[in-house]
């Protein structure tokens, strides 16, 4: 036999959990070929991976990485795919900016731009295939559509703050089909994002059925501030159970509260976490407010700021939550839009200048909203933290994600280093789990779980997305101080049988394509 590339002599943990074994590999075509002794195999490109482990590519199901992915011109675009990271999945927190134009387009990248920085394409696109057309050529990794409520909600309702009435209803359901008829399974959500923060449990089921006739399931960022963890994670199982679909929640972890809701969301429906893992979470300075002060969009958001009651309304609920939220310890500015913040952290700078948290908080969003991104680090020891990704990992519901952001002056750390880091801690320091169930929680589940056709395990006849790691070494680097910094240990990066990076160093090419999740096989 003969084949495009043999790797040779590696270790291979293969995505299920199952124990390592050695193996070689074959890609042809782009395909797995054969894994097995193939001392007899004669191929064009031979990789030595003595010593190495080879595992299937990672696959990060929340990673706002989409504009950026398809910029040539981003310096950033490598974070992920450096960690061995070869599928993203779009629409993160049901961002999207589909069958939109003009204004109301500008409007919701404006609300988005925290996380996607200067827009590098003409935004707006009329229709789900010409948004998925900006990826094929321009990627390194492959692209997995999901539906973007936000864009949904918006293309229909604009802004508004009600229910759709029975007709809008069927144009939000018409539009979550088409998406679905171009590859997504997955209708996502960010319910404390605007416009989805004011969708109703009833829209959300009748949208949940279409993607349930796709076999396909529902992701949320949960309603935190509309209804509290708690309510929120009760919410979904109700959406779960209401559109018997199974349903997944963003960027969570496991603690006495949130393992006690699980255990309830799994007597009653079929439910899936992921984490990142790292004790602060990233998102605009705005999402602070309460929903009538983000409702309408960032242009109502800064005309509110200019009325003296509205003004003051925002700032006594931001000086408390500042104050007393143990969620937000410290808030810290990584990226705005004049530069005076940026590094600095609200409570400090509002005690230097002796005025209320609250009070700083709104300047800020004065002189840089919608664009003041933030760092919030919740109160941890290291022995908290410690537990907290121990217990973290060993859910079995739970598989790894990022929720990286690529542009910007800064970030946060988990964009280079959240898979590094997973490993580094989870399976070297900490001892939680074995490199086998990390990788399977990076790899195999997430494709099961969002079922992404052929990724996600080394098998014959799936997809060539492999990572050949140094089990040793792999390790984040990222940090506070300095987020952006490589990851390392990671030999070789292969997407569709092709090197996308090489020794730490990425290749140039570009053979990520988008998936079809609901292609027959
Ligand atoms: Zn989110």
């Amino acid at each position: 036999m003969h084949v495009d590339t043999l790797i040779r002599g590696g270790t291979v943990i293969d995505g299920s959990g199952a124990a390592a074994f050695a193996a070689d590999v074959a890609i042809t075509d782009g395909v797995l070929t054969a894994i097995g002794d193939l001392r007899d195999v004669t191929a064009g490109e031979t990789i030595d991976a003595t010593g190495r482990v080879v595992a299937p590519g990672f696959i990060d199901v929340h990673i706002h990485s989409e504009i950026a992915i398809a910029d040539t011109t981003n310096p950033y675009r490598y974070g992920s795919v450096l960690q061995g990271v070869t599928t993203h999945l779009t629409a993160p927190d049901g961002f999207g900016w589909t069958h939109l134009s003009g204004d109301p387009a500008r409007q919701l990248w404006d609300g988005l731009r925290f996380a996607y920085g200067e827009a590098p394409f003409p935004i707006g696109w009329p229709s789900a295939r010409e948004y998925l057309a900006i990826f094929p050529g321009n990627t390194p990794v492959n692209v997995v559509p999901q539906v973007p409520h936000c864009a949904v909600r918006m293309a229909v309702l604009g802004w508004d703050t009600r229910a759709p009435d029975a007709d809008e209803l069927r144009r939000m359901e018409d539009l979550t089909r088409e998406w679905l008829d171009a590859g997504a399974k997955c209708l996502n959500l960010g319910l404390d994002y605007q416009p989805s923060a004011f969708a109703t449990t009833d829209e959300l089921i009748a949208l949940s059925r279409v993607a349930r006739e796709y076999d396909g399931l529902y992701a949320a960022h949960v309603r935190y501030n509309g209804l509290g963890r708690a309510e929120a994670f009760r919410e979904t199982w109700r959406i779960g159970e209401g559109a018997d679909i199974p349903v997944h929640i963003s960027h969570e972890r496991i603690d006495a509260e949130s393992a006690a809701l699980f255990a309830e969301g799994e007597g009653r429906c079929d439910v899936s976490f992921e984490s990142y893992l790292y004790p602060a979470g990233c998102t605009h300075l705005a999402l602070m407010l309460p929903l009538w002060a983000q409702a309408g969009g960032p242009d109502a958001t800064r005309e509110r700021l200019r009325d003296p009651e509205a003004r003051a309304a925002m700032r006594a609920v931001l000086d408390d939550k500042l104050n007393n939220d143990p969620m937000r310890a410290r808030v810290v500015c990584v990226d705005d839009q004049t530069g005076t913040y940026v590094g600095r952290e609200i409570q400090a700078m509002a005690e230097e200048e002796g005025i209320p948290f609250g009070e700083l908080a709104i300047r800020i969003l004065e002189s840089e909203h919608p664009y003041a991104l933030m760092v919030y680090h919740r109160r941890t020891t290291p022995e908290s933290l410690r537990e907290e990704i121990t217990a973290t990992l060993r859910h079995p519901r739970m598989m790894v994600a990022s929720d990286g952001m690529y542009s910007g002056v800064s970030a946060h750390p988990r964009a280079y280093g959240c898979f590094a880091q997973a490993v580094r801690l989870g399976v070297r320091e900490y001892g939680a789990i074995s490199l086998e169930t990390a990788i399977h929680r990076m790899s195999g589940y997430p494709a099961e779980r969002f079922r992404i056709p052929r990724r996600g395990f080394l098998r014959e006849g799936y997809g060539a997305d492999v990572v050949i790691l140094d089990a040793g070494t792999y390790a984040d680097r990222a940090t506070w101080e300095e987020p952006r910094l490589e990851p390392v240990g990671v030999d070789r990066v292969i997407v569709n049988g092709t090197t996308v990076v090489l020794a730490g160093t990425p290749t140039g090419t570009l053979p990520g394509r988008v998936i079809d999740c609901n292609a027959s096989a």
